[in-house]
């Protein structure tokens, strides 16, 4: 019986929805909470390799995504925030010797004044032989505090110092910090991007938000085979939508496929509740004050199937 249930559920977890990883510095142990280092790295990629994951162009799942077409569950997309520089010096002979295309999306104002930690035009173009670059913001700030405007100035700068420096123009945006809410994402559309990255944890199918691609945040030593389980659960967030002005979260309500019976919500510093599904609706008072400037709320109906949202204050 043991054996049938493990036959049963091991399916599902071996590929469920294609992934997108982000990554940021390599192999540069000054700063470990965005490093990776080249072993981890490398022991990463022969989990890819061995499992038979494909690592594939970002833009080959979003044009899956366009066309409405199915997204092999064992397609795997790597990328690569900020374009440190330690990308250029460590990180990327690994991605050269194992084939694995990337996108790597560029923080332009410290590219274009030259921040000694950051990698140069140059650098960058040469670097578009092994990948995709494409577009982190101008000023790297946290679009969530900017006025609509200032949004609009810093995307619209980003564009042509890259298109100007690059020679294209870029088609992809990352939030910086992965951080944005409706109103953010809704002045990102308005510019040419065919496709918009966060930083949740989640997967890509063919049902997935062009416009809001999760990416699941490798730094460290992480448990690939751990990190490559997250799904995306479908949820039709209703509230809250952003960060509640006096800071209380009065509830949660969202739509979820109806066949779900039960799930759990999330909100930072509380942990997990369980939660009654009736009807493809969760609805839950909780009066709870927001303790970080950074909130996450989440919906889960096991650990790994999950849809995340951001509440910044
Ligand atoms: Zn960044």
């Amino acid at each position: 019986m043991k054996y049938l249930l493990l036959l049963y559920f091991l399916p599902l977890y071996l590929f469920a929805d294609a992934k997108v990883f982000v990554y940021h510095r390599f192999d540069d142990s000054k700063h470990q909470s965005t490093n990776t280092s080249l072993k981890e790295l490398k022991k990463q990629f022969e989990y890819f390799k061995t499992n038979n994951y494909e690592v594939v162009p970002l833009e080959k799942i979003l044009t899956k995504l366009q066309n409405n077409e199915e997204i092999p569950s064992n397609w795997v997309a790597l990328t690569i925030d900020d374009a440190y520089k330690s990308f250029y010096t460590n990180g990327l002979k690994l991605f050269k010797e194992y084939g694995y295309p990337f996108t790597l999306f560029v923080y332009v104002e410290a590219t274009n004044d030259k921040y000694g930690d950051f990698m140069t035009w140059d650098e960058l173009k040469e670097t578009k032989k092994y990948g995709d670059i494409e577009l982190h913001s101008y000023s790297h700030k946290s679009l969530v505090k900017l006025l609509d405007e200032d949004i609009e100035k810093d995307t619209q700068k980003a564009i042509e110092l890259f298109e100007k420096n690059m020679g294209y123009k870029a088609k992809i945006y990352s939030y910086p910090y992965g951080e944005y809410d409706d109103r953010v994402k809704n002045r990102l559309k308005e510019f040419d991007f065919i496709s918009i990255l966060n930083q949740n944890n989640g997967s890509i199918n063919s049902k997935s938000d062009i416009f809001d691609i999760n990416r699941i945040a490798l730094v460290g030593n992480v448990n690939i085979e751990e990190k490559i389980k997250y799904n995306s659960l479908e949820v039709e967030w209703i509230e809250p939508k952003e960060y509640p002005k006096d800071g209380i979260l009065k509830s949660i309500k969202a739509k979820v496929d109806p066949k779900i019976e039960k799930a759990k919500v999330f909100v930072s510093t509380y942990g997990w509740q369980d939660v009654k599904v009736n009807n493809g609706i969760i609805e839950i008072q909780l009066n709870k004050k927001l303790n970080l400037a950074r909130n996450r709320v989440a919906i889960s109906t096991d650990y790994y199937t999950i849809s995340n949202k951001l509440l910044i204050k």
